[in-house]
């Protein structure tokens, strides 16, 4: 389907593309990989007046690996943190969630900061954000903030995005050594989003208690989320497969899920409670490296 009319404005500084966009009162909107947008408007869901692409705005598509985390610049492309055999040992969590998001043709067009913009309740990416406590950056025409992906997500496809603001960067807390980590999720296809999908990690004391304990989910309903009270069964115990099946168990009937064409409510509680339990599994089982 062909795309409808619109103009397309190629700036070279942030300024310039956050000038432009608040200009144009909403009607405006940035565009990244386009593999998100583009369908959208192919649909005929989005028809804006100007495209202003962020792509030759230079500085946003950098890695950087400091004391306070791992710091992603909002161009970056899915291929580019899949390729960084860095991110294995300073956030393996982000390095494996990546290689589930679409295929590879996608992955080497889209990016980070448009799939959290894009706010799509089954992405991998706003799950893991929200999982890991990461932090987004967003550059306006004339003030910049920082805000958690939790308060970021507000709805399906919904953002805090306010008009002519562009995420510049996001930042994923440091990752903890000898942390315990897996993600599971299940599509259809591989490739395909998902149906339901889990990101967890816990960290161990001396006992091998678990504490620290984030687990997130997706595909479930309108918006990615914690599950709090899969967290609070886990905190403080052993993790062994007995413990990943009651938090399985629990986790079934704490969330809340939503029926679509794709899956009913009752199988994705089913698939939820079944990945935390296979997660729990999988993450007290992998070798740590001292
Ligand atoms: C066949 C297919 C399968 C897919 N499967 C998956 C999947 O399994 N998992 C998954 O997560 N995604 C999937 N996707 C979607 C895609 O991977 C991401 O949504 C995409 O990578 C978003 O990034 P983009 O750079 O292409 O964003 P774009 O399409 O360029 O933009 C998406 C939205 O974000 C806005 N935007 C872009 N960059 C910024 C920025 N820096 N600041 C503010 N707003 C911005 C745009 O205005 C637009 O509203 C799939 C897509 C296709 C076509």
């Amino acid at each position: 389907m062909k795309l409808p009319p619109f103009e397309y404005a190629s700036p070279r500084t942030l300024q310039e593309a956050t000038t432009l966009l608040s200009k144009h009162n909403g009607d405006a909107r940035p565009i990244a990989g386009g593999q998100s947008l583009l369908p959208l408007m192919a649909f005929r869901l989005a028809a804006p007046s100007l495209l202003v692409d962020l792509a030759n705005i230079p500085g946003l598509d950098r890695i950087e690996i400091r004391d306070d985390g791992v710091h992603v610049g909002a161009l970056t492309r899915w291929c580019q943190i899949e390729a960084d055999r860095r991110l294995t040992a300073a956030h393996p969590l982000l390095s494996e969630a990546v290689k589930h998001i679409a295929h590879y043709q996608i992955r080497n067009r889209g990016t980070i900061g448009g799939s959290l913009a894009h706010a799509d309740p089954a992405a991998e990416m706003p799950a893991l954000a929200i999982t890991c406590g990461a932090e987004i950056t967003i550059a306006g025409a004339k003030v910049s903030r920082v805000l958690a992906a939790k308060d970021f997500i507000t709805g399906p496809l919904e953002t805090a995005l306010e008009p002519g603001e562009v995420i510049t960067s996001i930042r994923f807390p440091k990752w903890r050594s000898h942390r315990r980590w897996a993600f599971q999720e299940f599509s259809k296809r591989r490739g395909d989003f998902a149906l339901g999908g889990v990101a967890l990690h816990f960290d161990e004391d001396a006992q091998g208690h678990a504490s620290e304990v984030h687990i997130g989910v997706f595909g479930t309903g309108d918006t990615p989320g914690r599950l709090s009270a899969a967290e609070e069964f886990v905190r403080g115990k052993k993790v062994d497969a007995g413990l990943a099946q009651a938090a399985g168990n629990i986790a079934r009937s704490a969330v809340r899920v939503a029926s679509d064409m794709h899956a009913g409510a009752a199988y994705r509680q089913a698939l939820i409670g079944t990945l935390i339990e296979r997660a729990l599994v999988e993450a007290a089982s992998r070798a740590i490296e001292e």
